[in-house]
Protein backbone atom coordinates (compact mmCIF):
# COMPACT_ATOMS: atom_id res chain seq x y z
CA UNK A 1 0.00 0.00 0.00
CA UNK A 2 1.33 3.47 -0.61
CA UNK A 3 2.91 5.35 2.30
CA UNK A 4 0.48 6.84 5.23
CA UNK A 5 0.90 10.21 5.11
CA UNK A 6 2.34 12.15 8.19
CA UNK A 7 0.83 14.93 7.16
CA UNK A 8 -2.49 13.36 7.73
CA UNK A 9 -1.77 11.60 10.73
CA UNK A 10 -1.21 14.51 12.60
CA UNK A 11 -4.80 16.04 11.51
CA UNK A 12 -7.05 14.95 14.41
CA UNK A 13 -9.92 15.17 11.35
CA UNK A 14 -8.38 12.70 9.38
CA UNK A 15 -10.00 9.68 10.53
CA UNK A 16 -13.04 10.70 9.27
CA UNK A 17 -11.68 10.40 5.95
CA UNK A 18 -13.21 6.83 5.04
CA UNK A 19 -10.01 6.51 2.24
CA UNK A 20 -7.40 7.35 4.74
CA UNK A 21 -9.29 4.07 6.86
CA UNK A 22 -9.80 2.01 4.12
CA UNK A 23 -5.45 2.97 4.15
CA UNK A 24 -4.87 2.79 7.66
CA UNK A 25 -6.71 -1.14 7.31
CA UNK A 26 -4.02 -1.79 4.15
CA UNK A 27 -0.81 -1.33 6.20
CA UNK A 28 -2.37 -2.86 9.19
CA UNK A 29 -2.89 -5.97 7.15
CA UNK A 30 0.72 -5.91 5.80
CA UNK A 31 1.93 -5.43 9.29
CA UNK A 32 -0.17 -8.60 10.45
CA UNK A 33 1.37 -10.13 7.25
CA UNK A 34 5.27 -9.53 7.58
CA UNK A 35 5.94 -8.42 11.06
CA UNK A 36 8.35 -10.60 12.64
CA UNK A 37 9.46 -10.02 16.15
CA UNK A 38 12.90 -11.65 15.61
CA UNK A 39 14.27 -9.84 12.53
CA UNK A 40 14.71 -5.52 12.64
CA UNK A 41 12.62 -3.99 11.40
CA UNK A 42 13.83 -3.43 7.54
CA UNK A 43 16.73 -5.94 7.26
CA UNK A 44 16.72 -8.03 4.05
CA UNK A 45 16.28 -11.85 5.00
CA UNK A 46 15.34 -12.98 1.69
CA UNK A 47 18.67 -14.54 1.22
CA UNK A 48 18.57 -16.42 4.99
CA UNK A 49 18.55 -19.95 4.37
CA UNK A 50 14.75 -20.29 6.54
CA UNK A 51 11.92 -17.80 6.71
CA UNK A 52 12.03 -15.84 9.80
CA UNK A 53 8.82 -16.81 12.09
CA UNK A 54 5.94 -14.33 11.81
CA UNK A 55 4.46 -13.90 15.23
CA UNK A 56 0.91 -12.95 13.71
CA UNK A 57 0.60 -15.63 10.99
CA UNK A 58 1.73 -17.80 13.78
CA UNK A 59 -0.96 -16.61 15.93
CA UNK A 60 -3.52 -16.87 13.11
CA UNK A 61 -2.42 -20.54 12.81
CA UNK A 62 -3.06 -21.06 16.35
CA UNK A 63 -6.57 -19.26 16.23
CA UNK A 64 -8.02 -21.89 13.66
CA UNK A 65 -6.75 -24.80 15.26
CA UNK A 66 -7.96 -23.57 18.75
CA UNK A 67 -11.14 -22.38 16.55
CA UNK A 68 -10.54 -18.90 18.19
CA UNK A 69 -11.28 -15.24 16.99
CA UNK A 70 -9.68 -13.15 18.81
CA UNK A 71 -5.90 -11.90 18.07
CA UNK A 72 -3.86 -10.44 20.52
CA UNK A 73 -1.22 -7.42 19.38
CA UNK A 74 1.61 -6.04 21.02
CA UNK A 75 1.23 -2.49 20.47
CA UNK A 76 5.15 -1.94 20.90
CA UNK A 77 5.35 -4.17 17.49
CA UNK A 78 2.95 -1.65 15.50
CA UNK A 79 5.26 1.19 16.66
CA UNK A 80 8.64 -0.73 15.88
CA UNK A 81 7.37 -1.44 12.03
CA UNK A 82 5.54 1.67 11.04
CA UNK A 83 5.02 4.77 13.68
CA UNK A 84 2.76 6.57 11.56
CA UNK A 85 0.29 3.71 11.63
CA UNK A 86 0.51 3.19 15.27
CA UNK A 87 -0.11 7.07 15.69
CA UNK A 88 -3.31 6.59 13.40
CA UNK A 89 -4.50 3.68 15.32
CA UNK A 90 -3.82 5.37 18.70
CA UNK A 91 -5.59 8.73 18.34
CA UNK A 92 -8.37 7.48 16.13
CA UNK A 93 -9.06 3.86 17.69
CA UNK A 94 -12.83 4.12 18.04
CA UNK A 95 -13.16 5.20 14.49
CA UNK A 96 -10.80 2.48 13.12
CA UNK A 97 -11.25 -0.28 14.85
CA UNK A 98 -13.91 -2.23 11.67
CA UNK A 99 -11.20 -1.46 9.32
CA UNK A 100 -8.58 -3.31 11.44
CA UNK A 101 -10.83 -6.18 12.16
CA UNK A 102 -11.49 -6.42 8.19
CA UNK A 103 -7.89 -6.67 7.47
CA UNK A 104 -7.51 -9.59 9.88
CA UNK A 105 -10.81 -11.26 8.16
CA UNK A 106 -9.14 -10.50 4.66
CA UNK A 107 -5.42 -12.54 6.07
CA UNK A 108 -7.31 -15.15 7.51
CA UNK A 109 -9.58 -15.43 4.41
CA UNK A 110 -5.79 -15.65 2.86
CA UNK A 111 -4.15 -18.04 4.98
CA UNK A 112 -7.26 -20.01 5.89
CA UNK A 113 -9.95 -19.90 3.74
CA UNK A 114 -12.36 -22.97 5.11
CA UNK A 115 -12.09 -21.87 8.61
CA UNK A 116 -12.94 -17.56 8.14
CA UNK A 117 -16.36 -18.25 6.32
CA UNK A 118 -18.53 -15.43 5.24
CA UNK A 119 -20.08 -15.58 9.20
CA UNK A 120 -17.82 -15.31 11.11
CA UNK A 121 -16.31 -12.19 12.51
CA UNK A 122 -12.67 -12.10 13.84
CA UNK A 123 -11.01 -9.56 16.63
CA UNK A 124 -8.28 -7.54 17.29
CA UNK A 125 -7.52 -6.77 21.02
CA UNK A 126 -4.00 -4.97 21.52
CA UNK A 127 -1.88 -4.94 24.64
CA UNK A 128 1.32 -3.17 25.99
CA UNK A 129 0.59 0.52 25.48
CA UNK A 130 3.02 2.84 26.04
CA UNK A 131 1.37 4.34 29.02
CA UNK A 132 -0.48 3.23 31.28
CA UNK A 133 -3.06 5.58 33.06
CA UNK A 134 -4.96 5.18 36.00
CA UNK A 135 -8.87 5.51 36.40
CA UNK A 136 -8.41 8.86 38.01
CA UNK A 137 -6.39 10.18 34.80
CA UNK A 138 -9.07 9.78 32.35
CA UNK A 139 -10.20 12.56 31.06
CA UNK A 140 -12.70 13.44 28.34
CA UNK A 141 -9.93 14.29 26.25
CA UNK A 142 -9.36 10.88 25.10
CA UNK A 143 -12.23 9.97 24.58
CA UNK A 144 -12.42 7.53 21.42
CA UNK A 145 -8.39 6.73 21.80
CA UNK A 146 -6.80 3.74 22.35
CA UNK A 147 -5.64 3.66 25.32
CA UNK A 148 -4.72 1.63 28.72
CA UNK A 149 -5.25 1.83 32.43
CA UNK A 150 -4.82 -0.66 35.64
CA UNK A 151 -7.48 -1.44 38.26
CA UNK A 152 -9.30 -3.77 40.33
CA UNK A 153 -12.69 -5.92 39.44
CA UNK A 154 -15.04 -5.35 41.76
CA UNK A 155 -18.32 -6.80 40.11
CA UNK A 156 -18.84 -8.55 37.20
CA UNK A 157 -22.11 -8.39 35.25
CA UNK A 158 -23.84 -11.89 34.05
CA UNK A 159 -22.98 -12.44 30.40
CA UNK A 160 -25.17 -11.76 27.66
CA UNK A 161 -25.68 -11.88 24.11
CA UNK A 162 -25.62 -8.44 22.61
CA UNK A 163 -27.05 -7.76 18.99
CA UNK A 164 -24.23 -5.82 17.07
CA UNK A 165 -26.27 -5.99 13.71
CA UNK A 166 -29.87 -7.41 12.61
CA UNK A 167 -31.85 -7.41 9.36
CA UNK A 168 -35.69 -6.37 10.04
CA UNK A 169 -38.27 -7.29 7.99
CA UNK A 170 -40.93 -4.31 7.48
CA UNK A 171 -44.37 -5.26 8.88
CA UNK A 172 -46.49 -3.51 5.90
CA UNK A 173 -45.36 -5.02 2.75
CA UNK A 174 -42.44 -7.96 4.07
CA UNK A 175 -39.20 -6.44 2.51
CA UNK A 176 -36.11 -7.61 4.40
CA UNK A 177 -33.69 -4.59 5.35
CA UNK A 178 -30.25 -4.59 4.80
CA UNK A 179 -28.43 -5.50 7.78
CA UNK A 180 -28.48 -2.64 11.14
CA UNK A 181 -25.47 -1.89 12.62
CA UNK A 182 -26.71 -0.91 16.50
CA UNK A 183 -24.94 1.85 18.52
CA UNK A 184 -25.66 1.85 21.98
CA UNK A 185 -29.17 1.41 21.88
CA UNK A 186 -31.49 -1.06 19.75
CA UNK A 187 -31.54 0.44 16.24
CA UNK A 188 -34.18 0.00 13.51
CA UNK A 189 -34.30 0.69 9.86
CA UNK A 190 -35.09 4.58 9.17
CA UNK A 191 -37.61 3.53 6.28
CA UNK A 192 -38.51 0.36 4.55
CA UNK A 193 -36.29 -0.25 1.36
CA UNK A 194 -39.61 -0.97 -0.84
CA UNK A 195 -39.55 2.77 -3.07
CA UNK A 196 -43.21 2.07 -3.06
CA UNK A 197 -43.89 1.05 0.97
CA UNK A 198 -43.95 4.06 3.21
CA UNK A 199 -43.15 2.29 6.16
CA UNK A 200 -41.01 4.17 8.97
CA UNK A 201 -41.91 2.29 12.16
CA UNK A 202 -43.13 -1.27 12.19
CA UNK A 203 -40.69 -4.10 12.03
CA UNK A 204 -39.75 -7.30 12.97
CA UNK A 205 -36.48 -8.30 14.03
CA UNK A 206 -35.38 -11.53 11.84
CA UNK A 207 -33.39 -13.98 13.50
CA UNK A 208 -32.43 -16.48 10.84
CA UNK A 209 -29.06 -18.15 10.05
CA UNK A 210 -26.82 -14.67 9.05
CA UNK A 211 -29.92 -12.34 9.80
CA UNK A 212 -28.97 -10.81 13.70
CA UNK A 213 -25.52 -11.09 14.76
CA UNK A 214 -24.60 -11.47 18.40
CA UNK A 215 -21.67 -11.33 20.24
CA UNK A 216 -21.05 -12.40 23.96
CA UNK A 217 -21.10 -9.28 26.10
CA UNK A 218 -20.05 -8.27 30.13
CA UNK A 219 -19.83 -5.80 32.16
CA UNK A 220 -17.61 -5.31 34.87
CA UNK A 221 -16.51 -2.83 37.43
CA UNK A 222 -13.43 -1.67 38.50
CA UNK A 223 -12.13 0.63 40.95
CA UNK A 224 -9.00 2.54 41.38
CA UNK A 225 -5.90 0.36 42.67
CA UNK A 226 -5.46 1.13 46.06
CA UNK A 227 -2.01 2.26 45.56
CA UNK A 228 -3.16 5.22 43.42
CA UNK A 229 -5.73 6.58 45.54
CA UNK A 230 -4.83 9.94 47.16
CA UNK A 231 -4.51 10.19 50.70
CA UNK A 232 -8.44 11.08 52.26
CA UNK A 233 -9.77 10.72 49.27
CA UNK A 234 -12.55 7.95 48.05
CA UNK A 235 -11.55 5.20 45.41
CA UNK A 236 -13.22 6.03 41.91
CA UNK A 237 -14.77 3.17 39.68
CA UNK A 238 -15.40 2.59 35.48
CA UNK A 239 -17.92 0.54 34.24
CA UNK A 240 -15.95 -1.46 31.39
CA UNK A 241 -17.96 -3.86 28.52
CA UNK A 242 -16.20 -6.45 27.44
CA UNK A 243 -17.25 -8.43 24.22
CA UNK A 244 -16.32 -11.65 22.67
CA UNK A 245 -14.14 -13.67 23.82
CA UNK A 246 -12.78 -11.15 26.40
CA UNK A 247 -16.07 -11.97 28.75
CA UNK A 248 -15.36 -14.38 31.79
CA UNK A 249 -11.86 -13.65 31.65
CA UNK A 250 -11.68 -10.89 34.88
CA UNK A 251 -13.76 -11.78 38.26
CA UNK A 252 -13.76 -9.70 41.54
CA UNK A 253 -10.46 -8.97 43.02
CA UNK A 254 -8.14 -9.30 39.96
CA UNK A 255 -5.93 -6.74 39.19
CA UNK A 256 -5.73 -5.92 35.38
CA UNK A 257 -4.92 -3.66 32.86
CA UNK A 258 -7.92 -3.24 30.11
CA UNK A 259 -7.05 -1.53 26.85
CA UNK A 260 -9.68 0.01 24.79
CA UNK A 261 -11.59 2.92 24.44
CA UNK A 262 -13.59 5.76 26.27
CA UNK A 263 -17.29 6.52 24.54
CA UNK A 264 -19.68 8.07 26.10
CA UNK A 265 -22.97 6.44 26.33
CA UNK A 266 -26.25 8.35 25.21
CA UNK A 267 -28.04 8.37 28.33
CA UNK A 268 -30.93 5.31 26.58
CA UNK A 269 -31.11 2.94 29.61
CA UNK A 270 -34.49 4.74 30.24
CA UNK A 271 -35.78 3.97 26.86
CA UNK A 272 -34.49 0.59 25.92
CA UNK A 273 -31.35 -0.42 27.91
CA UNK A 274 -27.75 -1.23 26.51
CA UNK A 275 -27.89 -3.45 23.78
CA UNK A 276 -26.49 -6.61 25.79
CA UNK A 277 -28.94 -5.51 28.59
CA UNK A 278 -32.07 -6.13 25.99
CA UNK A 279 -31.84 -10.08 26.02
CA UNK A 280 -32.42 -12.96 28.55
CA UNK A 281 -28.90 -13.56 30.16
CA UNK A 282 -27.31 -16.36 27.95
CA UNK A 283 -27.29 -20.09 30.03
CA UNK A 284 -25.03 -22.84 29.81
CA UNK A 285 -22.34 -22.66 27.14
CA UNK A 286 -23.60 -22.11 23.97
CA UNK A 287 -25.67 -19.30 22.97
ZN1 LIG B 1 -42.25 -2.14 3.44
Amino acid sequence: PAPLSAAMVAQPQAGSDERFAHSVGEHFEAFLENYSSEVPEGMDTSAADEPAPRDYIDQCNEMKSNERNTLYVDFSHVQDHNTELADAIEADFHYLEPFLRQALKNLMKREHEEYATDDKDFWVCFFNMPTQLNIRDLKTAKIARLMSFAGTVTRTSEVRPELIEGVFMCETCGTNSDPVPQQFKYTQPVKCKNPSCPNTSLWALRTGPGEAKFVDWQRVRVQENASEIPAGSMPRTLDVILRGEQVERAKAGDKCIFTGTLIVIPDVRQISGLPGERLPPRRGGGR
